[in-house]
């Protein structure tokens, strides 16, 4: 009888191997104990199996994007630290994020009276609705609105509507390279309304400080605000991740969460995210802090002469 068992080229000897070009040398292995889903999609290759330890796992062109067990901590950080930082968040739009935990994070703000996911990909939202339920629960709220379509298009003819942009989009490797692109943050921009946030997917900065100080020197000249922050997350490569927050105006600061909910709330409504942590994620070591400062920090930050040692 022909075993149905379905197999994928990233899983060997019960084992999945992450491979990706963008982190070369390095590699994410989770133990499997059963592949759930193998297709080969319009955009990308999708795998999902259940993993010994990290629950469901959910893969993309041989990249985790998402594992059960530590989804909360991205969820939470790539969203409350805009949306506290907005003073009346309404109108929130997720380009990518096709699980949906971005979407639930965003609609735990009562704020939000409409929320709007674009994806390129309905076989991610589709194979999230079963197979990541802690997720994609966020498709039944009545605020959930979902178009399927390339982010950069859907962008195109939105002015002045969006409060919060939040782009939870894969690697610059594939269909969201043109989400890196200073052009598509020139739309995110005109797309916001006054004093309006983006946050992005701002990759590692132990991997990619190039990319980083490119999307931010970009960024800078875009908007009055851009910071970075990073979060910590077991199966992300190096066990963090980063993200580009933009504000449309220069008032708004990042660094000092500008509404919160009470400690005990906090503790309620998240796993992750805290106002303490918000300020700590923004606080970077000395070797991202150079790599991404502004031109002229860079210049006036130049160590000093050492000074004259006194003639012995
Ligand atoms: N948290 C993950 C990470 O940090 O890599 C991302 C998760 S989410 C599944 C990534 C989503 O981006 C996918 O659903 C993919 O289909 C979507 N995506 C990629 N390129 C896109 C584009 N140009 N427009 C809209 N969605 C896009």
């Amino acid at each position: 009888m022909s075993s149905n068992k379905l197999t994928h080229q990233n899983i060997s000897n019960g084992w999945f191997r992450e491979s990706s070009a963008m982190w070369p040398g390095q590699s994410m292995n989770l133990e499997v104990n059963q592949i759930l889903h193998v297709e080969k999609s319009k955009f990308q290759d999708v795998l999902v199996f259940e993993s010994k330890t990290y629950g469901n796992v959910l893969v993309l062109d041989g990249v985790i994007q998402v594992t059960e067990r530590d989804e909360f901590s991205y969820q939470e950080m790539i969203t409350h630290p805009a949306l506290f930082s907005h003073p009346n968040p309404e109108r929130v739009l997720v380009i990518g994020g096709g699980d949906g935990g971005v979407l639930r994070e965003a609609i735990k703000h009562p704020q939000v009276k409409e929320a709007v996911l674009c994806d390129i990909d309905e076989s991610v939202i589709r194979v999230s609705k079963k197979y990541l339920p802690a997720m994609s629960a966020s498709y039944a709220d009545p605020k959930v609105s979902v178009h399927i379509g390339d982010g950069f298009d859907f962008l195109q003819n939105k002015k002045d509507y969006f409060d919060v942009i939040i782009t939870d989009s894969s690697d610059p490797v594939g269909p969201a390279e043109s989400l890196y692109q200073s052009r598509y943050y020139e739309l995110m921009r005109d797309a916001l309304r006054d004093g309006g946030i983006v946050s992005t997917q701002g990759e590692c900065q132990w991997l990619h400080l190039p990319l980083i100080k490119e999307v931010l020197t970009f960024a800078r000249r875009l908007f009055p605000v851009a910071e970075y922050a990073y979060t910590t997350i077991p199966t992300y490569p190096s066990g963090q991740i980063g993200f580009i927050l933009c504000g449309k105006s220069k008032a708004t600061n990042f660094k000092e969460p500008l509404r919160r909910v009470s400690p005990e709330q906090e503790l309620k409504l998240f796993k992750y995210y805290n106002a303490d942590i918000h300020r700590a994620a923004f606080i970077l070591p000395n070797f991202t802090r150079t790599a991404i400062a502004t031109d002229d920090a860079a210049e006036s930050a130049t160590p000093a002469a050492p000074a004259p040692t006194e003639s012995a």
